[in-house]
């Protein structure tokens, strides 16, 4: 008999954390939730006890799991798709954690966990890079730097938030009644980490990531794109590091630096410009700014969006930032409806009737993706 559910755990698990969601995928309904913290700092030791931890707060639901989707950061240039993490390719993973020496231990460690409780289930990884590594041309995606560097090191642009640029535009082709292989659109996800992708025939043909998710826009403590030679310029001034270099780009720049807001958040940022702060005033500029830059150049790189998609918690929750940004596409004929624009959290078009193109909020779910993927791969 065929059971009436198919039980598929999505786990993301991070540096200090591992977070996860079961799935009825007949259904796609969630049947559970929840997060456990500081591994290694006080709570669990590791992440097979982290685990174990889950496996104890889901109970009865934890029996008869048929299939386990990991988020997996980096998938170099191998992992063009999700994949199941079979000896082999978990061989291929190990190699890549050299571009995500904080994440990547984590998410491999999840996995080999998994193996360990739930023998017998398979477990895929769904890669950040993946969706854009698979499309994006060469002109977009390389580097002009003598290319025995880029062999050598694997030196390029990858691109991340490629789980919630997918879904989004899945989504997106869904609302707009196109096929997936017909639908240009720019895709915006901005939260605390931040970027857009150029959307072409449904696959991406550019994103605003680099080689890490340091480049691009500007984020919460992420400086995004800045002249190389800025960075040797302090690094020489300033006696730094690499590794010091690295912790002030990434940590201490951003939103954060240039507005004086701890973490760049986007409600304390709008909150202290509203009280007449420049510094604050001057972050959501430049956050707005550039991501209406980026949204400018998309548009001509996909030949004509369909729509512009805002996903994310500030591109979900922000009316002032995205008002500040569709501010700046009057060039495109693009016109944001005000009160449309105070929808946070749900699919809606925010931009007026007349606007050339629709701004459409959406809001993203990464978890889901990842089991829908995990289904897929399996099922092949
Ligand atoms: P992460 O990249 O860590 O997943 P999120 O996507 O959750 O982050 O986005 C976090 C950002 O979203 C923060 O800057 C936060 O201030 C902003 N945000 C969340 N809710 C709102 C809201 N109601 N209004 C404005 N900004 C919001």
């Amino acid at each position: 008999m065929k059971k009436a559910i198919r039980k598929v755990l999505v786990v993301n698990s991070g540096s200090s954390s591992l977070k996860y969601q079961l799935f009825d995928m007949k259904t796609e309904a969630r049947l559970a939730k929840g997060l456990v913290e500081r591994i290694g700092a006080g709570g669990p030791a590791n992440h097979a006890e982290a685990l174990a931890k889950v496996v104890a707060d889901l109970g009865e639901l934890a029996n008869g799991i048929d299939e386990i989707g990991h988020r997996v950061l980096h998938g170099g240039e191998v992992f063009k798709d999700s994949a199941q993490m079979t000896k082999a390719n978990m061989a291929k993973a190990k190699k890549l954690v050299k571009f995500g020496p904080l994440h990547m231990p984590a998410n491999l460690g999840g996995i080999e966990a998994c193996e360990k409780i739930f023998k017998g289930v398979p477990n895929v990884g769904v890669f950040d890079t993946a969706f854009h590594i698979a499309t994006m041309p060469d002109c977009a995606g390389m580097y002009a730097i003598d290319p025995k560097y880029c062999k050598k090191y694997g030196i390029r642009k990858y691109g991340f938030h490629g789980t919630s640029h997918k879904f989004i535009t899945q989504a997106a082709a869904k609302f707009l009644k196109k096929p997936l292989a017909k639908v240009n659109l720019v895709t915006c996800h901005l939260g605390n980490g931040s970027s857009l992708a150029a959307i072409k025939n449904g696959g991406v043909v550019d994103t605003t990531m680099g080689l890490t998710p340091l480049a691009g826009l500007v984020m919460g403590t992420r400086c995004g794109d800045i002249d190389a030679a800025a960075v040797l310029s302090i690094m020489e001034s300033e006696k730094k590091s690499p590794a010091e270099m690295d912790r002030i780009l990434n940590k201490e720049s951003g939103l954060q630096a240039v507005g004086g807001v701890k973490g760049g958040d986007c409600r304390d940022l709008c909150a202290k410009a509203a009280k007449g702060d420049r510094g604050a005033e001057l972050a959501l500029e430049m956050l707005a700014y550039r991501t209406a830059l980026y949204i400018g150049a998309y548009n001509t790189i996909v030949g004509g969006a369909d729509a512009i998609i805002m996903t994310g918690g500030i591109g979900e929750n922000s009316s002032e930032v995205r008002a500040r940004i569709v501010k700046r596409l009057g060039a495109l004929g693009i016109k944001l409806d005000p009160k449309a624009n105070k929808v946070r959290g749900e699919i809606a078009v925010v931009s007026a009737k007349g606007s050339k193109i629709p701004v459409v909020i959406i809001p993203t779910n990464e978890e889901l993706m990842i089991a829908r993927d995990t289904v897929r791969v399996l099922a092949k």
